[in-house]
C-alpha cells in the first residue's frame, strides 16, 4: 500500500518507529497526485517545494507532526490561492492568512496540502457545480464524487493523499465521504471555529475531517476543536482525547432509527444496508429503537430558505471591488458591481443569491425567512426530544448511492430534495458522521450517526463498532 493510502493513525506509528520519514509522505502524496489526479481532479493547486520543506522541519513528536492534510479550497491557507471553486476569485486572491483550522493543525504538527475541488462556494452536492473542474468519484468511475466537499472525498478515496478537511453546510462532508467510500465528520456548531473558512451559511457551517477510518476522524478533531476567540460562535468547552475509548464498543447504547427516514423516496438497498447496519450493532449490544421527527418533511424547504438567505449576504463582498475579479471598463459603479458578478458567478450561486435576495426582501421576509426559523425551532425541538431517549441516530446519509455525471444537472430541485437525510444536523447544529458500509453493486454508501451537541465521542465510538463489523 502507498504511503498516500495509509491511515494517519498508521503512518504515525512508522514515523515514529523510524521506518518513514515526513519527506517519505509527502514525495508519495506529489507522485501520486502528478500520476494520478489527472484523471480524478480532486486537486485545484499544490505547491510541492514548501510541503517538501515544511516536511523536512516536521516535529515528529507532535499529534500530527510530518502528516500531509488536504484542504479544501475554501479554508484559507496562509500565501496558497483559496477560489471556492469560482471564477470570481481564480488567479485573484492569495489567502493573507491562516484559518483557524489550519494554524491548529500547523501547531499539531501537520502540513496543509494543496486545494482540493468543491461545487462554487459550496453550494451543491455533487462537485458539478465548480466553476473550475470536473471531479470524478475514484471509488464509482462515471459516478459523481459527491459534494461539495467532492474533492476532499475523492482525494481520500483516490488515496492521493491520507486525510482532508472539507466543510459542511447541508451535508458537505458527510454525502461526499458516503458517495466515495470515506469517513466524514460533521462537528457540533461551535466545535470547531470558523475563522478562515470562506462564509456560506453562518448559522450553519462547520469545517470537519475527511479520513479512510474513524480513528484517523478523531485524531484530526482533537487538533483542530476547540474555543477561538476570533469567532464568537465557537464554544469554550473542554476538547477531550476523541481517540480514547473509540474501541469501548456499543454494548448499552441506544439507538434510534426514524420512522420519517424511511419512506418510499429512499432506494430499497440504501435502506436494506442501514438496517442491517443497525442490526449488527443491536448484535454488538446496542438497543434499536424506532424514533420519531416529526418535521423531518420541512427540513429542505427550512434549508433552502435559510441557507440561501445566508449566503446573498455573505456574498455581497464579492463585488468586484474588494476580492477577486472586477470587469473591465464598467460604464459605471452600478456595472462595475453587476458586471463582476455577472461574469464571476457560476449559475448556481446565482440562483442561491437571488433565492436568498428574494426570501430577505421587505414583504416576504416574515412569510419564508421568519417562518423557516420557526420551522427551524421545531426541528431542533425534534431532536431534542429524540435525545432525551436515544444516545445516537442511524439513517441514511443520501436516499441513493452516487448518480451518474451529469445526471442531475439542470434539476436543482432533485439536488435539494437528495438532501433531506443530512440537513437537519445543521439546522439543529448537532454533529453527524458518515461511515461506509458494504458497497450496493459496486458504489460506495455510507451510515450517518448523528449524534446530540457535543456528542462527537458517542458518535465516533459506534462508527468504530460499524467499521470493525
Ligand atoms: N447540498 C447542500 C447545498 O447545496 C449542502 C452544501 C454544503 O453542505 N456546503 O447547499
Amino acid at each position: 500500500m502507498s504511503l498516500a493510502a495509509t491511515s494517519l493513525s498508521s503512518l504515525r506509528r512508522q514515523l515514529t518507529a523510524g521506518e518513514i520519514t515526513a519527506r517519505d509522505i509527502v514525495e508519495d502524496v506529489i507522485s501520486q497526485i502528478t500520476t494520478r489526479d489527472g484523471d480524478i481532479g480532486a486537486f485545484l493547486s499544490h505547491n510541492p517545494e514548501a510541503a517538501l520543506a515544511a516536511a523536512d522541519q516536521a516535529d515528529l513528536s507532535l499529534p500530527l507532526g510530518g502528516l500531509p492534510i488536504g484542504i479544501k479550497d475554501n479554508i484559507n491557507v496562509l500565501g496558497d490561492p483559496c477560489t471556492c471553486g469560482s471564477k470570481f476569485l481564480k488567479d485573484a486572491y492569495t489567502a493573507p492568512y491562516d484559518a483557524t483550522a489550519i494554524s491548529k493543525l500547523r501547531a499539531a504538527g501537520a502540513i496543509p496540502f494543496g486545494r482540493t475541488n468543491l461545487d462554487e462556494f459550496a453550494m451543491g452536492s455533487s462537485t458539478e457545480n465548480s466553476g473550475l473542474q470536473i471531479t470524478h468519484n475514484p471509488a464509482a468511475p462515471g459516478h459523481i464524487p459527491g459534494g461539495s466537499s467532492g474533492g476532499s472525498a475523492a482525494a481520500v478515496a483516490g488515496n492521493l493523499i491520507p486525510a482532508t478537511l472539507g466543510s459542511d453546510t447541508g451535508g458537505s462532508i458527510r454525502q461526499p465521504a458516503s458517495h466515495c467510500g470515506v469517513v466524514g465528520l460533521k462537528p457540533s456548531y461551535g466545535r470547531i471555529s470558523r475563522y478562515g473558512l470562506v462564509a456560506f451559511g453562518s448559522s450553519l457551517d462547520q469545517i470537519g475531517p475527511l479520513t479512510h477510518t474513524v480513528e484517523d476522524s478523531a485524531l484530526l478533531l482533537n487538533s483542530i476543536a476547540g474555543m477561538d476567540p476570533r469567532d464568537s460562535t465557537s464554544l469554550n468547552e473542554p476538547v477531550p482525547d476523541y481517540t480514547e475509548g473509540l474501541d469501548a464498543g456499543v454494548a448499552g447504547m441506544k439507538l434510534g432509527l426514524p420512522k420519517e427516514y424511511f419512506t418510499d423516496g429512499i432506494c430499497p438497498k440504501v435502506r436494506e444496508r442501514v438496517e442491517t447496519a443497525a442490526k449488527k450493532l443491536e448484535a454488538q449490544g446496542a438497543e434499536i429503537v424506532e424514533i420519531s421527527l416529526p418535521h423531518t418533511e420541512y427540513a429542505v424547504a427550512t434549508y433552502y430558505i435559510i441557507a440561501p438567505a445566508e449566503a446573498s449576504s455573505n456574498l455581497s463582498r464579492f463585488d468586484g471591488v474588494r476580492y477577486g475579479n472586477r470587469t473591465e471598463n464598467p460604464a459605471d459603479m452600478l456595472a462595475l458591481y453587476t458586471d463582476s458578478r455577472e461574469a464571476g458567478f457560476g449559475p448556481e450561486v446565482k440562483r442561491r443569491i437571488i433565492l436568498g435576495t428574494y426570501v430577505l426582501s421587505s414583504g416576504y421576509h416574515d412569510a419564508y425567512y421568519l417562518r423557516a426559523q420557526k420551522v427551524r425551532t421545531l426541528i431542533r425541538r425534534d431532536f431534542q426530544e429524540a435525545f432525551e431517549k436515544v444516545d445516537a441516530i442511524l439513517t441514511p446519509v443520501a436516499p441513493e448511492t452516487a448518480p451518474k455525471m451529469g445526471s442531475a444537472v439542470g434539476d436543482p430541485l432533485k439536488q435539494f430534495l437528495a438532501d433531506i437525510f443530512t440537513i437537519s444536523a445543521n439546522l439543529v447544529g448537532n454533529c453527524g458522521i458518515s461511515v461506509p458500509l458494504e458497497p450496493i453493486d459496486g458504489l460506495p454508501v455510507g451510515l450517518q450517526i448523528l449524534g446530540p451537541n457535543l456528542g462527537e465521542r458517542e458518535i465516533l465510538r459506534c462508527a468504530r463498532a460499524v467499521e470493525a463489523g
